[in-house]
């Protein structure tokens, strides 16, 4: 983050302000880490600040410091219009353009007067922010937040609330420290967040082992669904509409799977293809080892983006036609997938 947008945001934020903070659509841990941990932070200094996520998120987040306090926009539409609209600042957190907040969100955000700060490491960042922290080599947008607040010369004041918000993305998006964006950097941030009071064993079993039984019959089930494409290193899973039903899917149940398609040896290229027939979509997660770029991927082929090693996507199509689209294009990637 440059000098002058530290003394810039340093100011605007030295009297109280109106402030919403943003995560993306189906907000994940470190979305909903980054947020809660930046609205704890801008308490301090007594902003009114507010996260307003898209939408629901997962079981294993509801535990988070401040957690309760988040309004959904879509099913509080009304209240969270009139807070956007009166807000002086708005933070967008973990996403890299508008409408990954949806489409009705995002048109709403667009609307909106307020000054716009992002803090995110998505590749390709759209230009909607007045200021920007956009780093694509960071860990996670919660090892982003700890920069910011220590930039902001703030380090002392991180409680054991931010330190737990903060921690709990960067063990999510770094699949808990393993991931090629961890350095040991990232690792100087865990050991101070830790002495500042986050309670690690804690929040890993509040997020990895609060397993329903249905979710792990689910997996078993996502697992009999695993293909090989041996020549191509490629493998994929498939989960229907009647396969969720059948498990009671609750939103975060298939967080993660798709790992189990790339922890097989010497596979480059993971995918999951999960059908929801209440969207009409087919929601896609794509994962690599090594150079092989799923951003890239997802963006030349499924609407989607991301990251080098982890993106999303959709199709439109049925389960099937996108499974056999899949399979149709990957020997164009057969030089790079070896
Ligand atoms: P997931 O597969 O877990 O949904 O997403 C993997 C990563 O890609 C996450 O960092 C997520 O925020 C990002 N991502 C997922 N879908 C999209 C998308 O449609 N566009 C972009 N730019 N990023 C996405
Ligand atoms: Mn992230």
């Amino acid at each position: 983050m440059k000098k002058e947008v530290i003394t810039a945001i340093k100011k605007l934020l030295s009297t109280p302000k109106r402030i919403v903070i943003v995560p993306h659509k189906n907000p994940d841990g470190d979305a909903i880490g980054s947020t809660l941990g930046l609205m704890h932070y801008l308490k301090i200094y007594n902003h009114d600040a507010v996260v307003i996520a898209p939408n629901d998120y997962p079981e294993f987040l509801k535990w988070i410091p401040g957690e309760d306090s988040i309004i959904q926009f879509e099913s509080q539409r009304i209240i969270a219009q009139k807070i956007i609209n009166e807000a002086d600042i708005i933070f967008t957190l973990d996403f890299n353009a508008l409408h990954r907040t949806g489409h009705d969100m995002g048109s709403f955000l667009e609307t909106s007067s307020a000054l716009k700060i992002m803090i995110d490491h998505h590749q390709a960042p759209d230009n909607y922010a007045q200021y920007m922290y956009s780093d694509v080599s960071m860990s996670s947008t919660c090892e982003m937040v700890y920069n910011f607040i220590e930039r902001l010369g703030d380090s002392d004041k991180i409680s054991a609330a931010i330190a737990t918000c903060i921690y709990v993305g960067i063990m999510t998006d770094t699949g808990s420290f393993r991931f090629r964006s961890t350095t040991s950097r990232t690792h100087n941030v865990i050991s101070s967040l830790i002495e500042k009071g986050a309670d690690n064993t804690s929040i890993h079993n509040q997020v990895y082992d609060n397993n329903s039984y249905n979710r792990l019959q689910l997996l078993g089930r996502a697992l009999q669904n695993l293909n090989v494409i041996p020549d191509l290193n490629t493998a994929y899973i498939t989960l229907f509409q009647k396969d969720l039903d059948e498990f009671n899917f609750k939103k975060g149940d298939t967080e993660g799977v798709v790992n189990y398609a790339l922890s097989i040896k010497g596979i480059v290229l993971a995918a999951i293809f999960i059908e929801n027939t209440q969207e009409g979509i087919i929601k896609i997660s794509l994962r690599s080892k090594g150079d092989f770029s799923v951003n890239e991927f997802s963006r030349a082929h499924f609407n989607g983006g991301g990251h080098t090693n982890a993106a999303g996507g959709r199709s439109e199509t049925s389960l099937d036609q996108t499974i056999e689209k899949f399979i149709a294009i990957l020997p164009e990637y057969k030089n790079l997938l070896s």
